[in-house]
């Protein structure tokens, strides 16, 4: 059996299958990306040199409305995580019901060494590439790892001189002063958080006494340790690419927030006004962060983090996915035989692409919402969704992750059948 990415990925589905009664034809839709395209971008260096970077986008399926999905600036970019993150795509808008197919993009490169010029360069030269594949109406990008609001400003002006003609609705999670939502910022982290606040009472948790251990500090993991902080839940580590620090008796989220936009690197800290002291803290790997024994652990960096290799070690009692596919098919069987409850991607992070729909439609509409309205429309969506997750868990006595899945199978069989594929070939 091949191991790619993808593969792992549609195991999901097989699971799910069982669960929804499905046309062949459904099925068989399913398993292929509607479109890929691979291209190269040519970028002049700051030294004059000329280097040639991979970009991709992957278009999965498009039947309940136009392809959604992020753009990913990453050295490990490949055609197989894109095409899997473009499932998962499909997916995740089915789960909360946007009126979207799912997409993903990205380019194999390290942002971190380019200029920002340079930056800038390929950013422009990869809409350049693309133009002709993504539109308002067919197939609207976003960010996703290392990419952000500046990139994605830079990327909606390109397309508009392609065309001719300003386009804001042809990408979401821009500066809120050319077209951007309020809220598409921490909209990832305020969906977790609203799911997290959905789950925990069933279990009779409270926040004072729900520890958590998050990898990864960025958009998605470092808005949602504030907010998990600032509501009283005690985190205890954090980390990023470079590694983490733990505190038993709980981390200052804020001030390691303002610690890191200033030096670029955590630090257990905790900041009145612009000064900063070091606390008592450990400094840990992110093998140990994921080991930790915590109430709550939510993976918000990469793929593939907890797997049959080290599913053995993880302590937690709940693992919610900030981030795409953390966890691999073979240590979610193991966790789920454990005991362990595991809170699917496609639920946990929907948040981001929630209030990308709300972007889209105000661009559209040309009427802009207040943050208020946006957090709270994202509230109404994240916790109906979750509940409706549950019950279908509780009802057929399934993961919540193939309860999901079957919860978003369920809507995309309908769009699907609902176009009539079935009885065209029924019919012949
Ligand atoms: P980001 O670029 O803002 O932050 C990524 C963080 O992960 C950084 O803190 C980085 O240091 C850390 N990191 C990188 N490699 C790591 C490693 N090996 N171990 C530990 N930490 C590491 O990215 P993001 O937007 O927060 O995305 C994180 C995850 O959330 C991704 O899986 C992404 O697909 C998912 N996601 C993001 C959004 C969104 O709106 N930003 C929406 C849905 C899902």
């Amino acid at each position: 059996m091949s191991d790619s990415l993808f593969d792992d990925a549609s195991r999901r589905l097989e699971r799910a299958l069982q669960y929804v009664s499905l046309s062949e034809d459904t099925k068989e839709r399913l398993k292929y990306p509607k479109a890929t395209l691979i291209v190269s971008i040519p970028v002049r260096m700051d030294d004059g040199s000329l280097r040639v970077f991979q970009g991709y986008r992957v278009r999965y399926d498009d039947t309940r409305g136009p392809t959604k999905g992020g753009i990913r600036y990453h050295p490990n970019v490949s055609i197989d995580e894109v095409k899997s993150l473009a499932f998962w795509m499909t997916f995740k808008c089915a789960v909360v019901s946007l009126p979207f197919g799912g997409a993903k993009g990205g380019i194999t490169v390290n942002p971190k060494e380019l200029s920002r010029m340079e930056l800038e360069r390929l950013s422009r030269g990869y809409i350049d590439a693309i133009a002709d594949f993504i539109g308002p109406d067919t197939d609207i990008p976003a960010p996703d790892m290392y990419t952000n609001p500046m990139i994605m400003g830079w990327m909606m002006d390109e397309y508009s001189i392609i065309r001719r003609q300003l386009s804001p609705a042809v990408i979401t999670g821009k500066p809120v002063s050319i077209g951007g939502s309020l809220g598409r910022n921490t909209a990832t982290a305020m969906g977790a958080f609203f799911a997290i606040e959905t789950i925990m009472p069933k279990f009779e948790y409270t926040p004072e006494k729900t520890t958590v251990a998050i990898q990864g500090f960025g958009n998605a993991g470092a808005f949602l340790a504030e907010l998990l902080c600032l509501h009283g839940y005690k985190v205890v580590a954090v980390s990023d690419s470079q590694g983490g620090i733990y505190s038993a008796q709980g981390l200052d989220i804020p001030s390691i927030r303002q610690y890191k936009e200033v030096n670029k690197q955590i630090q257990a800290v905790y900041c009145k006004d612009s000064v900063c002291n070091i606390v008592e803290h450990t400094v840990l790997t992110n093998e140990e962060l994921l080991a930790l024994d915590v109430d709550i652990l939510i993976p918000a960096a990469l793929e593939n983090q907890i797997t049959e290799e080290n599913v053995k070690d993880i302590q937690a009692k709940f693992i919610f996915e900030a981030a795409n596919g953390p966890t691999t098919s073979g240590a979610d069987k193991i966790l789920e035989d454990r005991g362990v409850y595991v809170f699917p991607d496609i639920l946990i992070n929907a948040g981001g692409v929630t209030v990308s729909y709300f972007e889209w439609v105000q661009n559209r509409s040309g009427l802009y919402w207040t943050l208020d309205e946006v957090n709270q429309k994202l509230k109404a969506k994240m916790v109906a969704e979750t509940e409706n997750i549950w019950q279908i868990s509780q009802e057929l006595s399934i993961s919540m992750r193939t309860a999901a899945y079957v919860h978003g199978l369920d809507r995309l069989g309908q769009a699907i059948n609902a176009k009539g594929t079935r009885a065209f070939y029924a019919k012949r």
